[in-house]
């Protein structure tokens, strides 16, 4: 038979998304045990921790990508990928059903994936609370697209703002840049793009200088809720000095295609709600639910109750089901979305699954034995694979023995800004708070490590010198 077909002694495993829980999966798993799949409309992984610098051109969107082919071809059995999305999941005849997306179609388009197990690693989409208006006129940050655009809309209005005859207001508007979404990825784009602007921008065109602005809005008392009272503060502080504006208790209710609708608390107490005008307006309120896993949910009795992701148990498996596990942002298993806990995730899963297998293979040789066992002609032989069947009980409880999933959390690292990055770091001596340059230098070196291969590591070093040295191309591609 072709290699690549299915081996019918295998169960076939099938995996959603090449992001950071499928990619750890697939990166630690024993691809020999089962026919694995996957399945993704994005053929590379990204690192998305620095995809903020992209916005700006410090890094290079290429450099932070992985194609998945690169790595899957090097895995002991081959495995099959297909560049779809999966628009629906038919739980009960265990069927995917996978739809290309993209620009060539051939004369298939749409078709279906059969599975004995199934991996949903699909991430999440932006969250917009239906507040009108985001989806058409702001910018998301979650993919590489999402960058690029972002960077070419930083220049078109730098450069509109100077086109001849503008008037003040509308030259004050085009060059107020504006961040809703006061978490982590809000606070590090707002860092990198007064960077941008003060170590670049205001060198090439220096007309822009006294009209350019970042603003950044938050609903909550105060931004990056995630990190300590101290770290907050320091971030705040460091904003202030950089000359960034954050507008804490102010929420965004409607946006237009020039100004934002924000409400928040006036002096006298009462909500006021205000225009603020803008050229660019990134949203980056957070995680909300993929449509696919959405309607998972809806066909799974034991999932009615869960509303942010699919609910798991300790061992990953999706709530209501046996043969269906998630990892990442679409799973719900009481951590925060992040990377951290999606390659964790991942990683045990690989991990369960190889043992598993190793306990077919184990329970197969077990049944073995005692056919072996009944059939031996005399005393001596019995005895010998009655010993036999000792050793592999043995090894059956110590494969079987794996724990559920724990998650270790590493600490929270946040760039911010003018060189300066805040670090809540939980080491075995406890947990420590750190702000600042050095700590600057512990985000770069500790991302650059997490890089997915030597080949990334080497384009973002290259990336850093040649931003350092002949400053970020503000050519409009
Ligand atoms: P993702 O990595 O989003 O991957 C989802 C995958 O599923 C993608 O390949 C996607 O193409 C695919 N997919 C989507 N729809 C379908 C479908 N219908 N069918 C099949 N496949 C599909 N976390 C940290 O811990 N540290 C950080 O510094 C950090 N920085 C971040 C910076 C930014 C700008 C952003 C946006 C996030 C950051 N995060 C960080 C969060 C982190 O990226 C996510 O928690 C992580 O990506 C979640 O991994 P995942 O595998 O669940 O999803
Ligand atoms: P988030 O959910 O962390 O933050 C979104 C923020 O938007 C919240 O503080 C919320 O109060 C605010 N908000 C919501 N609606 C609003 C409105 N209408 N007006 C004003 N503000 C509003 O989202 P995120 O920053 O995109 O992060 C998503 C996940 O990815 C998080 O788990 C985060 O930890 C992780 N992440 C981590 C890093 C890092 O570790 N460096 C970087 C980026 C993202």
């Amino acid at each position: 038979p072709d290699q690549s077909d299915p081996d019918p002694s295998k169960k076939t495993l099938v995996v959603l998304g090449t992001g950071w829980g499928s990619v750890s999966l697939l990166k630690n798993l024993d691809t020999e045990n089962y026919n694995v799949i996957v399945i993704s409309p994005r053929n590379y992984f990204l690192f998305t921790p620095l995809l903020p610098s992209c916005t700006t051109g410090t890094i290079e969107h290429r450099s932070i990508m992985e194609p998945v082919r690169n790595f899957l071809r090097h895995k002991k059995a081959s495995v099959k990928f297909y560049e779809a999305e999966a628009t629906r999941i038919d739980y009960e005849k265990r069927i995917v059903f996978i739809n290309d997306d993209s620009e060539i179609k051939g004369e298939i388009n749409s078709t279906e994936v059969p599975f004995d197990m199934l991996v949903v690693g699909v991430g999440a989409e932006n969250a917009t609370f239906g507040i009108p208006g985001v989806r058409e006129h702001g910018m998301f940050l979650k993919e590489v697209g999402d960058a690029q655009q972002i960077r070419k809309r930083i220049m078109d209005c730098c450069e509109t703002a100077t086109f001849k005859d503008q008037s003040p207001e509308e030259v004050k508007r085009l060059l107020h840049m504006v961040v809703v979404g006061g978490g982590p990825t809000g606070v590090e784009f707002a860092g990198e793009l007064q960077d941008f602007f003060e170590s670049d921008l205001k060198k090439w065109i220096p007309e822009i200088v006294d009209n350019f602005h970042v603003t950044l809005v938050e609903a909550l008392p105060n931004v990056l809720p995630m990190f300590s009272k101290q770290l907050i503060e320091y971030t705040e502080k460091t904003f202030d000095e950089e000359k960034i504006t954050i507008r804490t208790r102010t929420m965004v209710k409607n946006v237009t295609d020039k100004y934002i609708e924000a409400q928040s608390t006036g002096p006298d107490g009462k909500p006021k709600l205000e225009k603020i005008p803008y050229g660019l307006l990134v949203w980056a309120t957070g995680n909300a639910l993929r449509p696919v896993v959405k309607d998972l949910m809806g066909q799974i009795p034991a999932q009615k109750e869960s509303r942010r992701g699919l609910a798991v148990n300790e061992y990953l498996v999706v709530k209501g089901t046996e043969n269906i596990w998630a990892v990442g942002d679409c799973a719900i298993a009481n951590y925060a979305p992040t990377a951290q806990v999606a390659a964790q995730e991942g990683a045990f899963l690989a991990r369960l699954f190889n043992q598993m297998a190793k306990t077919i293979e184990i329970e197969d040789e077990l049944k073995q034995c005692s056919d072996a066992q009944e059939r031996a002609p005399t005393k001596e032989a019995r005895d010998q694979v009655f010993m036999q069947i000792k050793e592999l009980q043995k090894r059956l409880r110590r494969v079987k023995q794996i724990g559920p999933f724990e998650y270790s959390h590493q600490g929270s690292l946040a760039y911010i800004g003018s060189e300066k990055a805040v670090a809540d770091i939980s080491w075995l001596t406890g947990n420590f708070a750190t702000g600042g340059t050095l700590t600057y230098f512990f985000w770069r070196s500790a991302y650059l490590s997490m890089c997915f291969s030597t080949r990334n590591r080497v384009l973002v070093v290259v990336d850093w010198i040649k931003s350092k040295l002949f400053g970020r191309d503000v050519s409009r591609e």
